[in-house]
């Protein structure tokens, strides 16, 4: 059985001196669910409030994006490193904002990935088609090429430490949601080539999560699907009752 994860992403939304208050609320809202891992991902300014709001809850505080060096000449960047030391535990990697807005490409997110899971963070790593490469009839060229490339010498030891996030690009932030079997239909083909690349084992016990417009009137619905085992939740992240709500669904 592998244990839903609910994730929030809240992107550049909330500052230092409001988080704190989120994670509290989120913390609160969520408590009769411990059995769901309830994740909130913060930008990396509000990670020392957001831990220490975190601290002696189920809440777990990750990061929205990491560099893969340890430390050195790379101004504005964050490494694994800091980020375990500051108390994260969990880091996005890949994001389709980082790949559409910051040029990051599969083998960014594999040396991403690979550094972040080493540093002992769970790397929740992104994958996800555009609705032009659906609509061109390459979804499984494109999700095959994003898991083969960006999980590139990830072992099947390193899969305990590792989320795979299924956003399709035209559901973030659109309201427009994938369909359940839509949904399922894609998780499937992620599990079966991480199966390829780490083994049926190791691949079996990996979480998939669905990102993109997910919240409380579809959550339900997505999370019964057999290889659908949490959410990245974008907008509905940033308000406690309706992340609590997902959480539920997820319980
Ligand atoms: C996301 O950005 O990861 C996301 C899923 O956003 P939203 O829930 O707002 O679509």
């Amino acid at each position: 059985m592998r244990k839903k994860i609910i994730a929030g992403n809240w992107k550049m939304n909330v500052k230092p001196s409001e988080a704190a208050a989120l994670v509290k609320a989120v913390a609160e809202a969520t408590a009769q669910y411990g059995n769901v891992e309830t994740v909130c991902c913060t930008p990396a300014i509000d990670l020392p409030a957001a831990i220490a709001a975190a601290a002696g809850t189920h809440v777990g505080i990750g990061a929205e994006n990491c560099h893969w060096k340890e430390s050195g000449a790379y101004t504005g960047e964050i490494s694994p490193a800091m980020l375990v030391d500051a108390g994260a535990k969990y880091v996005i990697i890949g994001h389709s904002e980082r790949r559409q807005y910051f040029g990051e490409t599969d083998e960014t997110v594999n040396q991403r990935a690979r550094a972040a899971i080493a540093a002992g963070l769970v790397a929740i790593v992104c994958v996800g088609e555009t609705l032009e490469e659906r609509e061109g009839g390459k979804l499984v060229e494109v999700i095959e090429r994003q898991m083969n490339v960006g999980l590139k010498d990830v072992t099947a030891a390193d899969c305990a430490k590792l989320v795979v996030a299924y956003e399709p690009v035209w559901a973030i932030g659109t309201g427009k949601t994938a369909t359940p079997d839509q949904a399922q239909e894609v998780h499937a083909l992620i599990r079966a080539t991480l199966a390829k690349l780490v083994g049926a084992e190791a691949a079996e016990s990996v979480r998939i999560q669905y990102g993109g417009s997910m919240k409380p009137g579809n959550a339900a619905e997505l999370l019964a699907k057999k290889d659908i085992d949490g959410g990245l939740i974008g907008g509905a992240a940033l308000k406690a009752a309706d992340f609590a709500a997902i959480v539920a669904a997820a319980n």
